[in-house]
C-alpha cells in the first residue's frame, strides 16, 4: 500500500523504509515527491519536515516542468504537430495564389501559405486554426459541466499558456482554458474544464474540491498525470535530493 501526504497542494508519497535518515526526493519528469523515512518515523513529525521543505519543492517542482516543455515549433517541413493526442508531420506549400489553408490528412497537417511567409506568421496561422478548433468543442462541454455541477460559466477564454493548463477567476465567474489543450485527446480538454468549473463551487484545492472532482471524474489522478507527460522527446532525468 502506498501511504500518501497531503500538504496544500501537494501530494507525497511516503515509503517507510529500514533507513537511518529521512529524506525527499522530487522525480521527473513531473516532480513526484517521495518522502523516505525510518520505519517507525510518525506521520506528524514528517508533516512537519515536508512543511519546511515546501519552498524548495515548489521551486523544483517548477524547474522540471520548465525544462519539461516542448522545444518551440519551427514551422517546417516534416516536423512533427499534435492535434488532438495524435502526431502529424507538417507539410508546409507554398502557393502563389490562393488563400490560406490547412488540411489535416490520415498522418499528414498540410499548410498551405503563400510564398515567404515567416515562421511567425505560420506560427499564427496555426495558432489561430487551434483556438477555432477549440471553440468548435468548448461551448458543448461547457454546457454539459454547467448542468453536472449546477454552476454558471459566464465566459471563456483561450490563450496559449506556458505553466497552466487551464485557470479560473471565481469571481468574474470566467474560465482560461490553455491552447497547447488542442495538441492533447479531447478527454483531457474535458478534465482541464471540470477541473476549473469545479473552481467556481470551492476556489482553492482544499478537500472538498478534490472530493468534488472524485466525484465528477472519478480518475482525475491518471487525467492529470498523462496532461504532465512529455509530447515528444524522451528524456533522462536526474532526481533531485533534499538533505536533510
Ligand atoms: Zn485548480
Amino acid at each position: 500500500m502506498i501511504q500518501q501526504l497531503q500538504l496544500n497542494d501537494i501530494c507525497i508519497d511516503l515509503q517507510l523504509k529500514d533507513v537511518k535518515h529521512t529524506y525527499l526526493k522530487i522525480y521527473p519528469p513531473h516532480g513526484r515527491v517521495v518522502i523516505t523515512a525510518p520505519k517507525d518515523s510518525r506521520l506528524e513529525v514528517l508533516r512537519a519536515y515536508v512543511a519546511t521543505k515546501l519552498d524548495w519543492i515548489k521551486s523544483k517542482q517548477q524547474q522540471l516542468q520548465t525544462q519539461e516543455r516542448e522545444t518551440p515549433r519551427e514551422f517546417i517541413n516534416r516536423e512533427s504537430h499534435y492535434l488532438w493526442g495524435k502526431r502529424y508531420l507538417l507539410d508546409v506549400q507554398e502557393h502563389a495564389k490562393g488563400a490560406t489553408e490547412i488540411i489535416v490528412g490520415h498522418s499528414k497537417i498540410t499548410l498551405r501559405v503563400k510564398p515567404n511567409t515567416n515562421q511567425q506568421s505560420r506560427a499564427k496561422i496555426i495558432h489561430n486554426w487551434h483556438k477555432a478548433l477549440l471553440h468548435e468543442v468548448i461551448p458543448r462541454l461547457l454546457a454539459e459541466w454547467m448542468t453536472k455541477l449546477e454552476v454558471i460559466v459566464k465566459g471563456y477564454f483561450l490563450r496559449k499558456m506556458k505553466t497552466r493548463w487551464g485557470s479560473c477567476n471565481h469571481q468574474a465567474q470566467c474560465i482560461r482554458l490553455n491552447t497547447e489543450l488542442v495538441k492533447k485527446p479531447k478527454y483531457l480538454l474535458n478534465y482541464v474544464i471540470a477541473h476549473e468549473m469545479i473552481h467556481l463551487i470551492e476556489p482553492t484545492h482544499n478537500k472538498n474540491f478534490f472530493k468534488l472532482l472524485t466525484t465528477h471524474y472519478p480518475n482525475w489522478q491518471t487525467a492529470k498525470a498523462e496532461l504532465n507527460q512529455l509530447p515528444l522527446v524522451a528524456e533522462t532525468w536526474d532526481y533531485v535530493v533534499a538533505q536533510t
